[in-house]
């Protein structure tokens, strides 16, 4: 039985850990955090994504815990209506198969999906790797020197496998001149129920929505040049403070809620580019090998894809790994390619920098209500251009596209 150490508890690395089971092999997944990650943010989910959810059989779980979102509103500073589209038109072009949850609902579903037998190790990370001819020697900051036959990073946007096997983040990371923060609160008095609530002036865009259990979600997206971020959490609230200063809308009402957070999420919206995601026996997956950024919409979906497909080429390949991982890049390179360059054109829809472009911005999302347009606008962005092979996960799998 080969072993496998799966870096990060995420979106991609549970998925990969479920598969990888079910072909044969022993994953163990080490994860940064102390427990698995709360809150966050809502993601929006279908496509592809959606259909390994169902094949993990976790449907059921993801509609209970999701939200039917009936319409994206954009409100000006007095929460009046601009622009916006209900979004039975996301229905029309997935066939009903779009939900929006909180990503770390849909993190503790698939971590729940995985078998108990699976190793998890939290609160200790990789901090060096040496590749050997026969296995990957790994060291973890708690829990010493240790070898498996494969690594791979599912760690993130910011990956620690990527930077000690592949080099600087730097080398990789292309930053959208963008800007994100989330946090959630408790018992915030307005609600409008599934409605995604935007409010944006010149470079700065402030989303609420509601969640179940009376809390509501705050997500902010600014211009921000420079792609420097505070390291603390206090540092990164008065930097979110100074970039909404004057702002209006809700904004002095969500500042004082912004006071009572104590988990804020803080990050730049960047896209990773690498020619290879993989070297000898290690490789890497979702965020951390291709990242497409928060633009795209799909980043979780494309984690989960990444991750079924490679476990699905390893279990093909029966323990031929380098055929594995040529074949797991050769399937997926141009399908991730046309996802970023879709954010890519996309980014500046957030958050436009002008008035002029805010009033152009608000002009395409009036015209998503016309019949046809969003299918013409942004139809080729949702639909998912690649098969899933159907791959046989008994470790000798000969079968199929
Ligand atoms: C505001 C926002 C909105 C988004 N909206 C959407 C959306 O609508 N739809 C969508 O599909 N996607 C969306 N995304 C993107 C999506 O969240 C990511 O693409 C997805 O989470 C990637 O999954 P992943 O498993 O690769 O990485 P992650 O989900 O980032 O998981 C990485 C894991 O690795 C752990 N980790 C980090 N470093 C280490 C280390 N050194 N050692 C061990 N563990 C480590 C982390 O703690 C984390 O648990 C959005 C992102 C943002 C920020």
């Amino acid at each position: 039985m080969k072993t496998v150490l799966i870096s990060g508890a995420g979106i991609a690395g549970p998925t990969l850990a479920y598969w990888l089971e079910r072909a044969g092999y022993a994953p163990t997944l080490v994860e940064r955090a102390p427990a698995l990650r709360r809150g966050g943010y809502v993601i929006d989910f279908w496509g592809l994504g959606y259909d390994i959810a169902e094949r993990m059989g976790l449907l059921p779980a993801i509609d209970r815990a999701g939200y039917h979102v009936r319409e994206l509103r954009i409100v000006d500073d007095d929460g009046r209506r601009v622009a916006g589209f209900g979004t039975r038109v996301f229905d029309e072009l997935t066939g009903s198969r779009f939900i929006t949850l909180v990503r770390s609902d849909l993190s503790r579903l698939l971590y729940e999906a995985m078998s108990d037998s699976t190793e998890v190790i939290f609160d200790d990370e990789i901090v060096a790797l040496e590749e050997q001819t026969e296995h990957v020697e790994v060291h973890l900051r708690r829990g010493g020197a240790r070898c498996f036959d494969l690594v791979v990073g599912a760690d993130g946007l910011h990956s620690q496998v990527r930077r000690l096997a592949f080099g600087p983040q730097s080398a990789f990371e292309r930053h959208l001149g963008y800007g994100v923060a989330a946090f959630e609160v408790h018992g915030y008095d307005r609600r409008d129920e599934n409605t995604y609530l935007m409010h944006t002036e010149p470079g700065r865009m402030i989303g609420r929505f509601a969640l179940h259990g009376g809390r509501t979600l705050f997500v902010f997206i600014f211009a921000d040049d420079a792609g420097r971020w505070p390291a603390t959490l206090a540092d990164q609230k008065s930097r979110l403070r100074d970039i909404y200063r004057g702002a209006r809308w809700e904004w002095p009402q969500i500042a004082d809620a912004l006071d009572c957070c104590d988990d804020l999420y803080f990050d730049r919206v960047s896209q990773i580019k690498m020619d290879r995601w993989s070297k000898g026996r290690i490789a890497l997956i979702g965020d951390a090998a291709f990242c497409v950024s928060l633009v795209a919409g799909q980043g979780s979906a494309l984690a989960m894809i990444s991750a079924y497909v490679l476990a699905g080429e390893l279990a093909r390949a029966a323990g031929r790994y380098r055929d594995a991982f040529n074949a797991y890049e050769a399937r997926l390179r141009s399908y991730i390619d046309a996802k970023q360059r879709g954010a890519e054109r996309f980014a500046a829809a957030f958050a436009p920098r002008t008035s002029y472009g805010l009033w152009f911005r608000n002009q395409v999302v009036r015209a998503f209500s016309w019949p046809g347009a969003a299918k013409l606008m942004v139809g080729r962005d949702i639909t998912d251009r690649l098969d899933l092979p159907d791959y046989r996960w008994d470790g000798c799998d000969t079968a199929s596209t």
